[in-house]
């Protein structure tokens, strides 16, 4: 349902992407790993268009995109409305209520009736566990209840696609276990997904395919059991051997 061609990015004259191909199925569990710096927030930024690459192409379902000329209005919003992004530092409104988060998106852009839209956040919010906080303000709730609420927000746009960026980096420690398990969750219920993490446990349990990145290129990628245990690449298996 993905796929990603020879994708470049320079920001001035620093060439971050140089030339990312990948590609995923439906129901389909991507991790991508590597140092900082190598890429990944710039890869996964690209898949919804909050960087517009230099050269490539991308395919999401339907829609499709080839970078290097200006694109039509009517193609980038095809391709950013199959995917939502989960971020590492929540993005919420502060002003606005739990509840209102979750439906800006569903009544704000998708024009979705909006008692409509509150059933469906109301569910939402009970499968991340958050339905007794609906009308909280986003201060008033810890960071791993935002980041649930930052997915939940995600999912109410029904995305083909979900996009964590480092979703449990800006946790304290004892709360980062409650995201990843309502990750897993959504894992098993069979979305689409692409995670760049550096939890490499929760890599290895929840990633069907691992890609690791090092300076703009894709320089492994495979299975977890094979790439976290024997990679075929000095590279990977420096990178592991440090962070581990
Ligand atoms: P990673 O997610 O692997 O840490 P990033 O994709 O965030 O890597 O960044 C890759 C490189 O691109 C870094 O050197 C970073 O400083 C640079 N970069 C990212 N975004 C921008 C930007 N908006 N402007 C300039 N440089 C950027």
């Amino acid at each position: 349902m993905l796929s990603v061609q020879d994708l470049h990015k320079s920001f001035g004259d620093h060439h971050v992407l140089k030339g990312v191909d990948f590609s995923l199925d439906k129901g389909k569990v991507l991790v991508i790993i590597g140092p900082s710096g190598s890429g990944k927030t710039t890869v996964l930024r690209s898949l919804n268009l909050l960087e517009m690459p230099d050269k490539g192409s991308l395919k999401i379902g339907d829609a499709n995109v080839l970078f290097g000329k200006r694109l039509s209005k009517k193609a980038v919003k095809q391709i950013r409305q199959k995917s939502a992004m989960v971020f590492q530092g929540y993005n919420l409104f502060p002003h606005r209520t739990v509840l209102e988060n979750v439906i800006e998106g569903p009544v704000q852009v998708q024009k979705i009736d909006k008692q409509e839209a509150i059933q469906k956040a109301k569910e939402l919010l009970e499968k991340v566990g958050l339905r007794e906080h609906i009308d909280k303000y986003p201060h008033q709730l810890s960071g791993g209840q935002q980041q649930r609420v930052g997915i939940a927000r995600a999912l109410a746009i029904e995305p083909d696609l979900l996009l964590f960026d480092e979703p449990t980096s800006a946790l304290d420690p004892e709360l980062v276990g409650e995201v990843l398990k309502v990750i897993k969750a959504l894992a098993n219920e069979g979305w689409t997904m692409i995670i760049v993490t550096h939890e490499l446990k929760f890599a290895e349990e929840v990633a069907d395919e691992v890609l690791f990145m090092d300076q703009g290129t894709v320089i492994e990628k495979g299975q977890p059991s094979g790439l976290f245990h024997q990679p075929e690449h000095e590279r990977t298996k420096q990178f592991l051997s440090r962070i581990r």
